[in-house]
């Protein structure tokens, strides 16, 4: 083993690749295994250190950092100074289960979206063992030979060895706001970090281009890690609507204080209540009627509807995009990997003389090439070859067998080329070892071409390129254009996918190639047919957008009859209509708004016209989800509603700018998160339509009291009694419930639609009324049979609790009647909550130190069958009105 060697110490811009390697004691075309294992234990793993979060006690007391709580603690002293203890103790509980529950339901918030995190962990493509290898950033080691490519993050500081176009953005380091090229040169030791063109380093972000270098400093030791040894991992909650809501509940807290004082003076002074009994049973209401405990469960729901999307492959990187995605009425997709599979193989192979068709499936590089129609076979196969062995050599990708199954290791549709190679009795490894790679133009979705520049076994260089047809087409003599254009028209309309190859013969002396070469010069020699089928679960997923009034754009870089047929498979639209980048770079952005609704299918676009598309459609009040996998994809992902992001194939630029990742690239998934960013969305309001009109029945029955000047049908303790049960049991349970069937089948909610739609507006005054008609109806009836107070009282609790269950189970189902099996039987949530408050209300009405504690009074079985009949009536009475309310159209909502 060498001496230790200070990495951070090193002027590594300043040496050679071999003084490099001296110094890591590597060599440089990779690591093995075991010097691996060697690096790990001498440098650890590559990773910064992580903030330590707040210590359990701080987060816990922060909860009692609220002004409505302060205001409670004052309740509570000012009880305990007139020697109100029970009142005292009862709210003192009523703050401590709150905090506690808050503080739990933070913890799992945190936890859900700090294991989301986990997921999506950035990778990075490396050489080990002398084969390329993805692998997660943070095992990175110096002395890794590790690769780079447009829109990766850099994964560790890196000398470069290799560089090709290499462009890197450094703002994050230098502030410089022009990406910096880059090439692999020594230079002069003195030369400052912003200078220091062969190093690429950790964090900054490749805009362009494709290198390699070696891994010479990682974790801490980076740049990026000297500079902030601390990151900040854990995102706090926060979403608009949370914040509305946020807002809302502490607007309201001085509301109540206000009217709680106005009605502290009337007690007092117009109906002379005696001022203490009065200010407890104020304060003691006002507890009731401020949603203290809203913002937590709406947390709690928000974060379970994105462990219910992480689940179904979708992560949330941007919490604010669980909200949106229930409201997305356009869903803008990428053809291949989301609506395809993404697995290529090549089917057709079109020569100047002749086609021919490759049996076989997947990457198994097993199959048969025939030649169609007459021809002759040898012939065919001769004339092919040029063009297959093209298709190997301007080629980054590899096939590797894991078991029994072939797998790709690069791009999917140069996997197949290899495939293809094999097929025709060509070993990719010796033909690529014969024909020695001096150069290349790595491939970008702008220009849509990729060329190499090989040297071949007789020493002559030739360059190899393929690409889109148009692109390919232009650098060549037309010849019979005809031929091939039919050619092409004829493998689209098949769906299949059509790349067109090219070769140049250069100069002996060449060893660079620039974009001069391949502009004019290329031989064409001929075009490879590939299909990708569409994937099932897409098609599926497109007619349950149909039916959800979600429109389903595709938005692809692949030629126009291609996607047409390909959207005719997946049922698209009925009649899908298809536009070019071009036609659409000849309208005006108005004409565009004019024509994008009806256009399903936008071909051979470049990342700017996305862009344009997604602004057209939010023109025309879309709420637009958007996918993108390259580096030029960002600034759509960014502006779209939700921007989508694809785990697999997309760069870390795409994933870093989108709102949601896609950890499987399926359209599919997209879907799914739409079906659950609805549930959450419906779980909101019914969150909110089950606890306003609890706080408002119990506040109106207590007012009406003072009001007109009647005993309290509740006293102070026990209107604290029945928040802190119902807080800790049902007010917890509507942020599980499941999607709601026919969820999909409505429209998306209009953009901005208030929260507090007129329908649950209206239900909030009709619960509330109802409530307190019915309470108070149970404590006139029980103190007229001349049970006394304590029984009437006791009567009131049970009977609001018993409404709350019962209203519970009509608030389940806010689009449709809650009177199914289905609806009946409730989630393990509710059993649990429901069994949980009935010990409660068991041993609050039975238990002696209860009815010592809040004055209660055991009840009859009578009274409790009079309190189910009286609980179920109302049920009855709200499911009738919301049949009648859908009858008489009155709230367009509960038509859709
Ligand atoms: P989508 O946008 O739906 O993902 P796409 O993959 O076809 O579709 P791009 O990756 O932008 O979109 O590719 C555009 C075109 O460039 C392709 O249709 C193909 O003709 C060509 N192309 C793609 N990959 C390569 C490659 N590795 N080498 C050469 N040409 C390529």
């Amino acid at each position: 083993m060498s001496a230790p060697v200070d990495l951070e110490e090193m002027r590594w811009h300043a040496l050679s690749s071999s003084e490099i390697a001296r110094v890591l004691d590597v060599d440089l075309t990779g690591l093995s295994h075991g010097e691996v294992d060697r690096q790990v234990a001498r440098f650890g793993p590559n990773a910064l250190p992580k903030a330590s979060r707040r210590s359990p006690l701080l987060r816990f007391l922060a909860q009692f950092n609220n002004t409505l709580i302060y205001v409670l603690l004052a309740g509570a002293l000012a009880a305990a100074l007139l020697d109100h203890m029970i009142d005292a103790s009862v709210i003192v509980a009523v703050v401590i289960v709150n905090a506690i529950i808050g503080y739990i339901q933070e913890g799992k918030a945190e936890q859900a979206l700090e294991a989301i995190q986990q997921m999506i962990a950035p990778k990075a493509s490396v050489i080990r063992d002398g084969a390329r290898l993805t692998i997660p950033v943070a095992e990175i080691v110096p002395g890794d030979l590790v690769l780079i490519e447009a829109g990766d993050r850099v994964p560790a500081d890196l000398r470069l060895l290799h560089a090709r176009r290499l462009l890197i953005d450094e703002a994050l380091l230098t502030g410089e706001s022009v990406a910096a090229e880059k090439h692999e040169a020594v230079l002069p030791a003195e030369t400052v970090l912003a200078d220091r063109q062969n190093m690429a380093f950790s964090g900054t972000l490749v805009a362009a281009g494709q290198a390699n270098g070696i891994a010479v400093a990682t974790g801490a030791h980076t740049q990026i890690g000297r500079i902030s040894s601390l990151i900040q991992s854990v995102e706090v909650m926060a979403t608009p609507l949370l914040t509305q809501i946020d807002q809302f509940a502490r607007r309201f807290t001085w509301f109540v204080l206000a009217g709680g004082l106005a009605l502290f003076a009337f007690a007092v002074l117009a109906r002379s209540y005696d001022w203490v009994d009065a200010l407890i049973a104020v304060v003691a209401l006002a507890v009731g009627i401020v949603p203290e405990g809203l913002p937590a469960v709406i947390t709690i729901t928000l974060a379970i509807g994105v462990r219910r999307m992480a689940a179904r492959n979708a992560v949330i990187r941007k919490l604010p995009a669980v909200e949106t995605l229930g409201a997305t009425s356009v869903i803008c997709s990428d053809k291949t990997g989301t609506l395809t599979r993404n697995e290529m193989t090549a089917r057709r192979i079109i020569s100047a003389r002749c086609t021919m068709l490759a049996s076989g499936s997947g990457y198994v590089p097993e199959g048969h090439i025939q030649v169609v129609g007459a021809g002759d076979q040898a012939e065919a196969m001769a004339a092919s070859m040029p063009l297959i062995r093209c298709g190997l050599l301007c080629n980054d990708a590899s096939l590797r067998k894991v078991g029994e199954e072939w797998r790709v290791e690069g791009d999917p549709m140069e996997g197949a080329l290899c495939a293809l190679a094999a097929k025709a009795g060509v070993d990719p490894e010796l033909e690529r070892s014969e024909w020695e790679r001096i150069d290349e133009i790595p491939f970008d979705a702008a220009h849509r071409f990729m060329a190499t520049l090989c040297r071949g076994p007789d020493g002559a260089m030739t360059l190899f390129i393929k690409g889109a047809p148009e692109a390919i087409f232009a650098m060549t003599s037309p010849g019979d254009s005809a031929y091939w254009e039919n050619a092409i028209a004829q493998a689209g309309s098949e769906g299949e996918r059509v790349l067109a190859f090219g070769a140049k013969a250069m100069a002996a002396g060449t060893h660079r190639i620039a974009f001069e070469d391949v502009m004019a010069g290329v031989e064409l020699l001929g075009l490879v047919g590939f299909i990708d089928p569409p994937r099932l679960e897409a098609r599926e997923a497109i007619a349950e957008c149909r039916s959800a009034g979600i429109a389903v754009k595709m938005i692809t870089g692949d030629h126009a009859a291609t996607a047409l047929a390909i959207a005719r498979q997946l049922d698209l639209a009925d009649d899908p209509q298809v536009m070019t980048g071009l036609d659409l770079e000849k309208l005006s952005d108005e004409e565009l708004e004019q024509a994008v609704n009806r256009i399903s299918v936008f071909a051979r676009t470049s990342p700017e016209h996305k862009l344009r598309i997604v602004r057209a459609l939010q023109a025309q009040g879309n709420i637009v989800a958007m996918t993108g996998d390259g580096v030029n994809d960002a600034p759509s992902l960014k502006q779209a509603d939700v921007g989508v992001a694809m785990g697999i194939k997309g760069t870390e630029a795409s994933k870093e700018a989108a709102s949601m990742v896609l950890l499987d690239d399926n359209f599919a998934s997209i879907v799914s998160a739409v079906r659950e960013g609805r549930t959450v969305y419906d779980n909101i309001r019914k969150v909110i339509s089950w606890e306003i009109p609890t706080n408002g029945g119990e506040t109106l029955a207590v007012v009406l009291a003072i009001l007109l000047g009647f005993a309290l049908p509740m006293s102070a303790t026990q209107i604290l009694w029945v928040n802190l049960i119902l807080a800790a049991t049902l007010g917890l349970v509507l942020a599980f419930e499941p999607t709601e069937p026919g969820a999909m089948q409505r429209r998306p909610r209009e953009r901005g639609a208030p929260l507090l739609s007129p329908f649950l507006l209206w239900r909030v005054v009709l619960v509330s009324v109802l409530f307190a008609a019915v309470t108070l109806g149970i404590f006139f009836y029980t103190l007229d049979q001349g049970r006394g107070l304590e029984v009437a009282r006791t009567m009131v609790v049970n009977m609001f609790i018993v409404a709350e269950i019962f209203y519970l189970f009509n608030v389940r189902y806010l689009h449709m009647t809650s009177l199914t099996w289905r609806g009946t039987v409730g989630t393990p949530a509710v059993l649990i909550a429901i069994t949980v408050l009935i010990l409660g209300q068991a041993l609050f009405t039975y238990a002696p130190f209860m009815n010592a504690i809040f004055h209660s009074r055991p009840l009859t079985f009578a009274d409790l069958a009079l309190l189910v009949v009286a609980g179920a009536a109302l049920m009855l009475l709200l499911e009738v009105e919301k049949h009648v309310m859908r009858r008489l159209g009155w709230f367009e909502e509960l038509n859709d």
